[in-house]
């Protein structure tokens, strides 16, 4: 066996954006935080040297930046969009903010924000990352880590007293937790994968399209999405199904992928000069879906972010999230001291539920972005759902709004009062033609009545 470890030391598996941010707030809280991440030291020359993938990263993120009180150095170096651009086949752009005036959502670099997190954390007395060291297993009664140094191979146990599991989608701790009793697991792909392409920015070095929105290239089936980066370029993502007469099995050479995005995305082709080599050099990554329960182990041993709960990424609230059980972990442990059986038992029992709810409303938000955002009368009864809430001050909040900008409603709530809000615009939509149509007293009344009966 492995020298017992100090108590007082807590262990986290991946320094990733979760475990980064984690790790701060239990440095802050007093603790000594040791962290295993499998991959190298990304300061080290050459680890940076990749593509750039950006997030969107949205109020509840923001929140629990906030908690550690490195909200304003983030927005500093984050882009902010107001709302959706949407590209027809023909070039034509339709536009739908987001929120009300003044909110947005912010593109951030993942790799830029996972090493300003991990600086942070290392920059806290009694913090300690330990680079290359992959978790092979994790023996959860005796309390040991199995690691594998991804360098040299050299293999060795490590002791735990209290481990949080951060190691992403495809957590070798949870793999732990799955073989013991009653552990309920499901992981479901979607049949679309996705693949990173490039817009350059322009010759003076600025921003091909509107800089401060996230693009959509809805198609029905499919669709390609671009967020901006600092330097000017947009890092696109086109989500495709693997396989059929529409697909990236379809796309063989660099001709096919050159007519496909000729008839489909023309408005694009010309901004994107590396678009065959992304194309065929760039991986096609699968989307998957990870529920768990329960997310703890007696005392000793809690996942968090994507190992607790990984989501498409189409409601992007998946760091979100991850974000946001940093938070409320961080307040069980304001209101229960080091008692951890009771912080990991109401952990998971307040965060299961807005897991599970986020993860559907991420699926739901692919239909929509992907499809109903091509269509005029989606588009008008958002117009129409807008004037409801600029008419009725905090009585109409759109899902939406509820997710991406209101961090005090929990994801699960938000998904109901969606699924209300749909049958209720679903009622009036009946009634209207047009914007115009809204101002009717007809409508109005309709409008009156839904309310009251809401509320
Ligand atoms: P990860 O970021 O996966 O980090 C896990 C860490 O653990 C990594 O550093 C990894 O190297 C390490 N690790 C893994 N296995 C081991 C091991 N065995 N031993 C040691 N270390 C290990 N979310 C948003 O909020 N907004 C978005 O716009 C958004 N867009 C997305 C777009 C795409 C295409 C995808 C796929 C996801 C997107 N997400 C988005 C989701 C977001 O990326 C994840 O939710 C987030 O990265 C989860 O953070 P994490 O730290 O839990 O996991």
């Amino acid at each position: 066996g492995a020298p017992t470890h100090p108590d007082h030391v807590l262990t986290v598996t991946g320094a990733g954006l979760v475990g980064s941010l984690l790790a701060l707030y239990l440095a802050r809280r007093g603790h000594a935080v040791d962290i295993y991440e499998r991959r190298p030291d990304p300061r080290r020359a050459g680890a940076d040297a990749g593509r750039s993938i950006n997030l969107a990263l949205s109020d509840r993120g923001w929140r629990a930046l906030e908690g550690v009180g490195i909200a304003e150095a983030v927005r500093e170096v984050a882009i902010p969009m107001h709302g959706r651009v949407m590209h027809d086949v023909h070039g034509q752009l339709s536009y739908q903010p987001y929120g009300l005036p003044g909110q947005s959502i912010y593109s951030v670099s993942r790799a830029g924000l996972n090493r300003r997190l991990l600086e942070l954390a290392e920059a806290q007395p009694g913090v300690r990352v330990f680079f290359g060291q992959q978790c092979l297993d994790v023996n959860l009664r005796q309390r040991e880590l199995h690691l594998r140094d991804i360098e040299t191979g050299r293999e060795q146990h490590v002791a735990f007293r209290r481990l949080f599991g951060t190691d992403g989608a495809f957590s070798a701790v949870r793999s732990a937790m799955q073989k013991t009793d009653r552990f309920d697991y499901s992981q479901r792909y979607l049949e679309y994968g996705y693949k990173e392409l490039t817009i350059a920015p322009t010759p003076e070095g600025g921003w091909a399209l509107e800089k401060n929105a996230l693009h959509i290239w809805p198609r029905g089936r499919y669709m390609m999405i671009a967020l901006p980066n600092l330097d000017g370029s947009f890092t696109c993502t086109l989500f495709f199904p693997f396989e059929g007469e529409e697909s990236f099995a379809a796309l063989k050479t660099p001709a096919d992928v050159t007519a496909f995005f000729q008839r489909v995305f023309p408005d694009v082709l010309p901004l994107m000069p590396e678009l065959t080599d992304d194309f065929f050099h760039n991986p096609t990554s699968s989307l998957v879906t990870v529920k768990c329960f329960p997310w703890s182990f007696d005392d000793d041993v809690v996942l968090l972010g994507d190992a607790a709960h990984a989501i498409t990424p189409f409601y992007g609230q998946g760091m979100n999230a991850g974000f946001e059980d940093c938070r409320v972990l961080n307040e069980l442990m304001e209101r229960h001291g080091e008692n951890w059986e009771l912080v990991f038992r109401e952990f998971q029992q307040l965060r299961k539920p807005n897991a599970d709810a986020i993860a559907d409303l991420a699926v739901y938000n692919f239909v929509e972005m992907r499809d109903r955002v091509a269509d005029p009368r989606f588009l008008l009864q958002k117009k129409i759902e807008g004037k409801i809430s600029t008419q009725f001050p905090g009585q109409w909040t759109s899902l939406y709004s509820q997710v991406t900008f209101s961090p005090d409603v929990p994801y699960a709530d938000a998904w109901t009062n969606g699924q209300r809000q749909d049958a209720i615009m679903a009622r009036l939509m009946q009634h209207i033609d047009s914007e115009a149509d809204y101002d009717t007293p007809e409508v109005q009344e309709l409008v009156a009545q839904e309310l009251a009966r809401a509320n």
